[in-house]
C-alpha cells in the first residue's frame, strides 16, 4: 500500500468541519456584530491621525450660552460671526445648524448681509429617513430658508445615520431621493475646495466615486450602494481638530478692533474651514462612535472633510474574499494540527491566530483596508477544538476498546480467565489479612456440549455459549464476578458469601439455565449445567480452591450432570452435600 492513511488523521476532517460551520455562520451575515465589534475595537486602539490643519470647529458652547442667552440665538450673532470669519479670510464656514425657518425681518436681513459679503458660507438640509422594511427610506427635507439658499457658497445633507447599535460607523456622501442625488455638505465643501463640480463626478454606486482631477489625478472614494463610506476616525474628540468656541471669536475679534491683544490668535483661522455646530450640554446631538460613547454630531462631519482631503479612506473587502481568507486560514490551522503533537499544535494555532489579528490590524491601520477579523481567527479556534475533541474521543474510545480487549473474553463479553484470576486473587489476599471475609466460586461446565456442537454445529455452539453467559450474569448479583474459564468452562466469584448462599446462587444458575430457551432460528435449545461450589476455607492458594470446585463438578458429572455438587472442605475432613435437582 502506497498511502499510509493514519486513523489520527480523521481529526483534520473534523477540524476542518469547524471551519466550514464557522464559514457558514459568516456567510449567513451572523457573525456580523463581532467583526463591527472587533472592527470598533482596531478603531479604538489605533494610533489617532494627525488632525488636518486646514479644519477648524466652531462650537456653540456653554459659554456662548452664558453670554448670549438660550439657543436659537438671534441671527445677528450669526451675521457677526460670518462677517468676522471673513474677515480672517476663513476659506469655507460649514454650518451643522439648520436655517430652517425664518426670524424677525431685521434679524434675517443682518445674516443676509453678511452672507452676500462674499459667498463662504454653507447652509445644510436635512432628511427626515424612516425605515421600511428594513431599508432607509427620505421624506421631507428641511432647507434653509429661500432668503438665505441665494446667498450660500453651497449646500448639502447632515444626515447622521447609526447602525443598528446606535453606533455610528458609515456615513452617506450622497443621499439618493427619487432619483435624484444630494451631496452632504462635507462632501460639497470638499468638490469646491477640489473644484469639481457634482455633476461631473463618475460614480458606481456600490463600488466607487471617481473625482476627476486635472493634475494630480483622479480620487476614488470607496462607497457602498447606499453611496456611504466608513468613517475612519481620525481620533477623539479632545485630541484632534483645533476647536474654538463661537464666543471667543466675536470676543477675540473685538478685543482687536479695539486695538487690544486679542485672547487667541485670530490669524490662524485663514484659509481654514470653520465647521460651525453645537456642543452645549444639552443642545448637541450626541453619538456613539468607536473610539467614544459620546461625541458631537459636528465633530462627524469635520471626520468626513478629513477623511475625504487625505483621501484615507476605509476599503472593506469584499464577502467573498473574506471567505476565501477564512478558507486559507482554516487550512494553515488543519496544517497545524496535521501529525502533530498537542503541544505543538497550540502553538502553531496560536502563532497563526495572533499573526493574523497583527496583520489585519496593520492592514486596517496603515493601509485602510479592511478584512475580517473575528470569524476567520474563530474559524482556526474551532478547526483546532472541534479536531482536538474528536481525537480526545477518538483516544477515549480507542482505550476502552484495548482495555475490553485485554480484560474480556470475545464471544461472551464475560471477563476472561486471566483477568477473572486478578478479581480472584485480590480476593484471596483480602481473605488472607482478614478471615471474616469470605467468599466462593462456582465452577460451571455445560453438559455434553461436545455432543451439541457436532448435532447443531459450531455456530450454534457459539450461540449457546453466549445465552448461558447471559443467563449466568442475570442470575448472580451486582457484585458477582462472572468470567469465563476455558472452552465451555464458566466460573464465578461470590464475595463475602458462605457455601449455603453460594449453593442458592449456583443453583439459579442451573436452574434458570435450563428453562432459559435457547432461540436458533426456527428450533430452540435447552441446555443443562453442572457446578462445584467451593467456599474459601484455610485453602494454600486460589488453585487449591479452584481445584476442589473442580472436584465438586467432576462427581457432579460423574453422578448424572445437571446438578450443583458443594466441593469437600480442604484435608477432606467433611463429606460432601449435594443439592439434587427435583424436578
Ligand atoms: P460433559 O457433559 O462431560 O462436559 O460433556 P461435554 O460434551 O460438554 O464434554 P467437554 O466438556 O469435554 O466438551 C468440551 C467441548 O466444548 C469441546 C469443544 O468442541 C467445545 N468447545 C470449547 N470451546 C468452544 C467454543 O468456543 N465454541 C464452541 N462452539 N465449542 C467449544
Ligand atoms: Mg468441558
Ligand atoms: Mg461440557
Amino acid at each position: 500500500m502506497g498511502l499510509k492513511f493514519r486513523s489520527g488523521d480523521i481529526k483534520i476532517v473534523f477540524g476542518f468541519l469547524g471551519s466550514l460551520l464557522i464559514l457558514s455562520l459568516f456567510l449567513f451575515h451572523l457573525l456580523r456584530p463581532l467583526e463591527l465589534l472587533s472592527y470598533d475595537f482596531f478603531q479604538k486602539i489605533k494610533p489617532e491621525q494627525q488632525s488636518h490643519p486646514q479644519i477648524v470647529l466652531i462650537e456653540v458652547a456653554e459659554d456662548g450660552i452664558k453670554a448670549f442667552g438660550r439657543w436659537p440665538w438671534a441671527r445677528k450673532y450669526h451675521a457677526a460671526i460670518v462677517s468676522i470669519l471673513n474677515q480672517l479670510e476663513v476659506k469655507q464656514v460649514v454650518y451643522d445648524i439648520l436655517f430652517t425657518e425664518s426670524s424677525p425681518p431685521e434679524e434675517d436681513n443682518l445674516f443676509e448681509i453678511a452672507l452676500k459679503q462674499n459667498p463662504i458660507v454653507y447652509l445644510p438640509y436635512a432628511f427626515e429617513a424612516f425605515e421600511e422594511n428594513g431599508v432607509i427610506r427620505y421624506a421631507t427635507q428641511y432647507q434653509p430658508v429661500k432668503q438665505f439658499r441665494d446667498w450660500l457658497k453651497g449646500m448639502g445633507h447632515i444626515n447622521i445615520e447609526s447602525g443598528d447599535d446606535g453606533v455610528i460607523r458609515q456615513f452617506s456622501l450622497i443621499i439618493e431621493k427619487r432619483g435624484q442625488l444630494y451631496p452632504s455638505i462635507s462632501f460639497q465643501a470638499c468638490l469646491d475646495q477640489w473644484g469639481v463640480l457634482f455633476e461631473d463626478l463618475i460614480i458606481k454606486k456600490g463600488k466607487w466615486i471617481e473625482v476627476p482631477m486635472e493634475e494630480r489625478g483622479n480620487i476614488i472614494i470607496p462607497i457602498d450602494n447606499r453611496y456611504r463610506i466608513w468613517i475612519n476616525w481620525v481620533g477623539r474628540w479632545k485630541n484632534t481638530f483645533k476647536h474654538y468656541s463661537f464666543l471667543e471669536i466675536i470676543q477675540a475679534f473685538k478685543q482687536k478692533q479695539m486695538g487690544e491683544e486679542p485672547m487667541i490668535d485670530l490669524n490662524e483661522l485663514k484659509g481654514k474651514v470653520a465647521i460651525i455646530g453645537l456642543t452645549a450640554l444639552g443642545l448637541s446631538d450626541i453619538k456613539i462612535i468607536p473610539l467614544q460613547p459620546v461625541y458631537p454630531g459636528v465633530g462627524v462631519h469635520a471626520n468626513i472633510i478629513q477623511n475625504l482631503l487625505t483621501q484615507k479612506f476605509i476599503y472593506p473587502v469584499s464577502q467573498a474574499w473574506n471567505a476565501v481568507i477564512i478558507l486559507v486560514l482554516s487550512l494553515f490551522a488543519s496544517m497545524a494540527i496535521f501529525r502533530k503533537k498537542t503541544g505543538t499544535s497550540i502553538v502553531l494555532v496560536l502563532s497563526t491566530i495572533v499573526l493574523y489579528l497583527l496583520g489585519s490590524f496593520v492592514l486596517l491601520v496603515f493601509y485602510g483596508v479592511w478584512i475580517a477579523i473575528l470569524s476567520p481567527v474563530l474559524a482556526v479556534l474551532l478547526n483546532f477544538i472541534s479536531a482536538t475533541l474528536y481525537s480526545e474521543i477518538h483516544l477515549a474510545v480507542e482505550k476502552k476498546r484495548l482495555e475490553k480487549l485485554a480484560t474480556r473474553d470475545g464471544l461472551t463479553g464475560l471477563f476472561n480467565r486471566r483477568h477473572f484470576e486478578l478479581f480472584l486473587d485480590a480476593e484471596f489476599k483480602k481473605q488472607k489479612s482478614k478471615p471474616d471475609k469470605i467468599f466462593s466460586v462456582v465452577m460451571t461446565d455445560i453438559d455434553h456440549f461436545k455432543g451439541f456442537n457436532d448435532t447443531y454445529g459450531h455456530q450454534t455452539g457459539d450461540l449457546v455459549l453466549r445465552e448461558v453467559a447471559k443467563t449466568f450474569r442475570l442470575s448472580v448479583r451486582e457484585l458477582d464476578i462472572v468470567g469465563r474459564y476455558g472452552g465451555e468452562e464458566f466460573i464465578v466469584l461470590l464475595p463475602g458469601t458462605g457455601i449455603d448462599e453460594a449453593m442458592i446462587i449456583a443453583e439459579r444458575m442451573r436452574k434458570n439455565t435450563e428453562l432459559h430457551k435457547i432461540k436458533d432460528g426456527n428450533t430452540s435449545h435447552t441446555v443443562m449445567i453442572s457446578a462445584g461450589v467451593a467456599c474459601i476455607a484455610g485453602d494454600a492458594s486460589t488453585a487449591e480452591l479452584i481445584k476442589r470446585a473442580d472436584d465438586a463438578l467432576y462427581v457432579a458429572k460423574e453422578t448424572g450432570r445437571n446438578k450443583v455438587l458443594a466441593a469437600k472442605e480442604p484435608q477432606g475432613s467433611v463429606g460432601e452435600e449435594g443439592i439434587e435437582d427435583n424436578k
